[in-house]
């Protein structure tokens, strides 16, 4: 019997290393044959200097730690009930967020005499942010979402880095749709596209569809106006429903970052393959 024990010690022990993974980490080759779920890269733009994005908006994303571009026009600013002045504008910039240039007048890009025009219409803008101490801005919306090849290459003439258009023509204005998303292989950086642009009726599912398809190596680029917009109820967004819709990106894990921040993340390179680099939106009437 004492002769016969080690040898059933060793009988057991076999069957047991038999039976037990060869990695002492449980779950380790499950964790490398499927990759971690990449989180979505969601760029928030918020348009026309509404006066609610110095009220509600900013503060709100400043609590979730989210960037943001809001793009400034100076065409509504003497309605000063609905729209920000120049220092509403300085103290968003100062919570870290990103001033983009959205033109003095808000006209329509998208003809030779309107690129004439560019210069001036955005340099009156910036000379209005430096007052007050906002760097230069690197970013632009077409306004309207009109755009052109001639007001797409004074906008690089100028320096500019990124600009958004919104989801024409790939897609009708007014109606809930999802655009495309933003593919830095695909897309001119001055001729970025919306993937979704804020309308009323907007819901949390809606919204839930917008980010959850949103695909590695891509960007959704969400437009906003104001939150709430009194004075342009057709693109109005309700508090209540926005910040639903930024308690869910949170929850997602989304990386939510202004235009400028793209760099962080791709070349965002001209590209001269985007057919939009030639195409004229709308046409204009002769
Ligand atoms: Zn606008």
């Amino acid at each position: 019997m004492y002769k016969r024990m080690p040898l059933l010690i060793l009988i057991t022990l076999s069957l047991a290393c038999a039976h037990t993974p060869r990695h002492t980490e449980p779950g380790t080759d499950i964790a490398q044959a499927l990759p971690a779920p990449t989180p979505p890269i969601v760029v928030l733009t918020f348009d026309d200097s509404v006066q609610s994005h110095r009220d509600f908006v900013a503060p709100l994303l400043k609590e979730y730690g989210f960037g943001a571009t809001f793009f400034v026009t100076q065409l509504w600013m003497n309605d000063t009930d609905n729209f920000m002045t120049w220092q509403d504008i300085a103290d968003i910039h100062s919570m870290g967020f990103e001033i983009g240039n959205h033109s003095w007048t808000h006209r329509g890009f998208n003809t030779q005499a309107a690129a004439d025009a560019m210069e001036e219409e955005l340099a009156q803008v910036n000379v209005q942010l430096a007052n007050v101490g906002v760097p230069k801005p690197v970013s632009f919306a077409w306004c309207g979402n009109a755009f052109g090849p001639a007001c797409r290459n004074k906008l690089e003439e100028l320096g500019y880095k990124f600009a958004r258009r919104g989801m024409q023509p790939e897609l009708p204005y007014g109606e809930i749709h999802i655009g495309p998303q933003y593919d830095p292989a695909k897309h001119d950086a001055l001729l970025i596209p919306t993937t979704a642009d804020a309308y009323p009726k907007w819901t949390l599912d809606h919204f839930k569809k917008i980010i959850d398809q949103t695909q590695p190596g891509t960007f959704t680029i969400l437009q906003f106006h104001g939150v709430p917009d009194l004075a342009h109820p057709w693109v109005h967004t309700s508090p209540q429903r926005f910040k639903e819709f930024m308690a869910y990106l949170k929850q997602s894990g989304a990386a939510v970052i202004a235009l400028r921040d793209l760099t962080t993340y791709t070349q965002a390179p001209l590209n001269p393959d985007d057919p939009m680099r030639t195409t004229t939106y709308p046409q204009p009437k002769e």
